[in-house]
């Protein structure tokens, strides 16, 4: 892994060639590709106090965002770019439409993902609601969809979205209130919709899983991001692996609800593909920062391989966002790399523990990416 080497770049950014390094010294003792947010809600800023329940949370975000400009999600969405420098790629999830001009601004490469809501959506309105927010995105950040959830996308919707054939990304078996609505019907979650007057007269319990509600609609493959997974069944993960559907978790948002972390060495075993994502700062205890998931992952699952957790937010983070062009350094691809220097042995480990414990220099390139 650890060879002194020159990395070529040539006039377009692009990487010309890597060649082994004859000169006195090197800049960095390693050079990592650069690194890939796969699940963030720029727009999203931390609420003015935590609420540690999930649909109350959900309850105040929504209340947040109701009294924001769209011009103050803009502005919260260029401070969130601006707050996690060395992560020049995203998977963002934009709930408004306000994200755009914010990731084309920074020049942020990823996929933008325009949200979807509506649980009480037939297939005429879900259809309407797909054209109309299946806007232009930006040159380096192309377009995907996100429904939202299953306790707020309704199947006309899911179905809507999946036939457009776009990648998608969706928060799967987040909290055991969800588990329950989709069992029964009932719970916090009915009382949500009910209170925001979003449950259809003719509701009927869908009495299956997320993951069994996603697979029948046909939403389950490797183009669709399945974020948290925190409530899954045996059944449901081999449905998830037989779709080779990426999981994408958040050690931050985990935190944050004191959540029991998902068996992610289990997961990686049965063939999970995972990346990290920051998710929003609504959701996190001070910044969010993609090398802070990785020292919060770090944590969360020591047992996993460091060089296992990096590529959640390298390689296996672009291919999550159906990006598989980020988070790798290869000849005739974006010049994308973070440089990194530090005293101490020139290992894996020491790299690893380094940018966990944020004791090393980073340098995110291109310094002014074009
Ligand atoms: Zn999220």
């Amino acid at each position: 892994m650890f060879a002194p080497g020159q990395l070529v770049v040539d006039a377009r950014g692009r990487v010309a060639a890597v060649r082994p390094f004859r000169g006195a010294r090197c800049d960095f003792q390693a050079i990592v590709p650069g690194f890939v947010n796969a699940h963030a809600h720029l727009q999203l800023e931390p609420l003015a106090r935590p609420v540690r329940s999930f649909v109350p949370w959900l309850r105040a975000v929504i209340a947040d965002r109701s009294r924001r400009s769209l011009d103050d999600l803009e502005r919260a969405a260029e401070r969130a770019l601006e707050s996690d420098s060395l992560c020049r790629s995203i998977g963002e999830v934009d709930s408004t439409g306000a994200s755009r001009s914010a990731l084309a601004r920074a020049r942020t490469r990823g996929r933008l993902y325009r949200e979807l809501l509506g649980f009480d959506l037939d297939s005429r309105a879900a259809r309407a609601l797909v054209r109309g927010t299946d806007t232009p995105a930006t040159r380096r950040c192309p377009r995907g969809l996100s429904p939202h959830a299953p306790y707020s996308v309704s199947s006309p919707l899911l179905r809507a979205a999946v036939r457009t054939r776009r990648p998608l990304m969706v928060h799967v078996a987040e909290s055991p209130e969800e588990v329950e609505f989709q069992a029964t019907g009932r719970g916090p979650f009915r009382e949500l919709l009910e209170d925001l007057d979003r449950l259809p007269r003719d509701f009927r319990p869908r009495r299956e899983s997320s993951v069994e509600w996603l697979a029948r609609h046909r939403a389950l493959s490797p183009r669709t991001a399945l974020v948290h997974c925190q409530h899954i069944s045996d059944g449901d993960l081999a449905l998830i692996v037989d779709a080779r559907a990426p999981v994408v978790v958040c050690p931050g948002t985990i935190r944050y609800f004191r959540r029991r972390p998902p068996p992610l060495e289990e997961w990686i075993r049965a063939g999970v593909r995972f990346a990290l994502g920051t998710d929003s700062r609504a959701s996190h205890d001070g910044d969010a920062t993609i090398v802070g998931e990785l020292v919060t992952a770090r944590r969360l699952w020591p047992n996993v391989e460091p060089e296992r957790l990096l590529t959640g937010i390298t390689a296996a983070a672009g291919r999550a966002i159906a990006r598989p062009d980020l988070g790798v350094l290869r000849v005739g691809g974006p010049a994308d790399f973070v440089g990194v220097a530090w005293s101490g042995p020139t290992t894996a480990e020491t790299l690893f523990d380094g940018l966990a414990s944020g004791s090393v220099e980073c340098r995110a390139f291109p310094r002014d990416p074009r």
